[in-house]
């Protein structure tokens, strides 16, 4: 991979392994991803659906 110097950075999704562009804190490929993994970690969520 090519690494650049940048606020984006190409990482590995931790639920679904998909690579893709992480801004900022982003830790997942997408929302359904990141719910899914709040859902184990989160202790006490702040809304349901
Ligand atoms: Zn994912």
């Amino acid at each position: 991979m090519i690494g650049v110097r940048d606020d984006t950075a190409t990482m590995a999704c931790p639920v679904c392994g998909d690579a893709f562009r992480a801004e900022g804190r982003q830790r997942f490929c997408s929302t359904g991803c990141r719910r899914q993994r709040g859902v184990r970690t989160a202790g006490r969520p702040s809304r349901r659906s």
